[in-house]
């Protein structure tokens, strides 16, 4: 297979060859295509979509791949289902079934190189806790999480966690020790707290600016904190109903390309038609426009879309290139989590999204 298309970099034709799920020779292209080609996104925060939760008690193996499939329609080519608080049997039961489906399916395999759990070590104080059930949120135990491990085959690599809660430190350390990236979120730290986490080996930042109390200090809180820690990388929701533009170029230009995360943190909504919908336990609402909230409060419970709008976005809000944004949904999320990150050279996985841009709206063609 040869694919002609423009590099989302340099914008020039290339002529890229794939056999065998490897590319094996890039040249110019002797045709002048439209569309483009760049590396597929990786979303470090997907939750399910089109009503399949990955946190549902219920999943099952073969639910797995109706988000996946949604996901490669909006350029997807990799992410990391993410269990979100719950009890113990249900996380269980989530981690177990998506190793199943994996175990079962090569290219699921692929698709999911590791999954994140967020929570359910989270405050419990409305706001910082989100749409993450209450009665759920409980402290860091070393021995649940490792049960969790075991169940997921090992492949747990994200943990988000409130470093407020007792014990969260020692949690830290020892996550940290084995390689797994943790992140803070969903907290009500206190500033001396966050810089504690980062000291102990919290690395990123999940979902700066959201999951937070609607009123705060203006000077001394939890998000200066976070953004004026060097040590820590962020990821930020672009979707458009979570963050207004300003604050989206502000995270970006303090963290910088090189250390922000795009995500869609897509619920398991995401691509449903507007409506009141029960998700593991709570009633939501998908409103107009793709809004997902948590009925008469204002907050939301993840995003009902999906990373190529919020990649296109963060063009129009931060005034990045798209070749930048794009970075910031495959290629850094990949460096952090450490899995290799995946370019457009002889010898790398085709692993490849096709789409065109036409400078405002990023409109996904295929992923390769
Ligand atoms: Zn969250």
């Amino acid at each position: 297979m040869i694919l002609h298309a423009r590099h989302y970099g340099t914008g020039q034709p290339i002529a890229v060859a794939v056999e065998d799920g490897l590319i094996t020779a890039v040249s110019d292209s002797d045709q002048s295509p439209k569309h483009y080609i760049s590396p597929a996104l990786f979303d470090p925060q997907i939750n399910g979509g089109l009503g399949v939760a990955f946190s549902s008690p219920t999943l099952k193996p073969e639910q797995v791949r109706i988000v996946a499939d949604e996901c490669r329609k909006h350029g997807i080519g990799t992410f990391a289902p993410t269990l979100i608080t719950n009890s113990f049997e249900a996380l269980n039961h989530g981690f177990a079934t998506l190793a199943k489906a994996i175990d079962a399916d090569k290219e699921l395999a692929r698709c999911l190189p590791c999954f994140h759990l967020e929570g359910p070590y989270l405050s419990g104080e409305d706001g910082p806790r989100g749409a993450h059930p209450k009665e759920h949120a409980r402290d860091p135990d070393v021995d649940e999480f490792r049960r969790l491990q075991d169940s997921a085959g090992g492949r747990i690599r994200m943990v988000t966690l409130a470093p407020e809660r007792k014990g969260a430190l020692a949690f830290i350390e020892k996550l940290t020790q084995e390689g797994i990236v943790i992140a803070i979120g969903h907290t009500a730290a206190t500033s001396a707290q966050i810089r504690d986490a980062v000291k102990a080996g919290a690395r990123t930042s999940t979902h700066i600016g959201n999951g937070c109390h609607a009123t705060l200090p203006r000077h001394d809180n939890y998000i200066w904190e976070q953004l004026a820690c060097d040590e820590l990388w962020a990821s930020i929701i672009s979707d458009g109903h979570h963050l207004p533009a300003t604050l989206v170029k502000c995270v970006i230009r303090i963290k910088g390309i090189g250390r922000t995360l795009i995500t869609s943190d897509a619920s398991s909504l995401a691509g449903m038609p507007p409506g009141k919908y029960r998700e593991w336990g709570a009633d939501l609402e998908v409103l107009l426009g793709g809004k997902v909230v948590v009925p008469g409060t204002p907050f939301l419970a993840g995003s009902g879309h999906f990373t190529d709008i919020c990649v296109s976005n963060v063009v129009r809000m931060a005034g990045v290139s798209l070749a930048n944004a794009i970075d910031m949904a495959s290629a850094r999320p990949r460096q952090l989590l450490g899995l290799p990150v995946t370019t457009i050279e002889v010898g790398q996985p085709a692993d490849l999204m096709l789409f065109d841009w036409d400078g405002g709206e990023l409109k996904v063609r295929e992923v390769v």
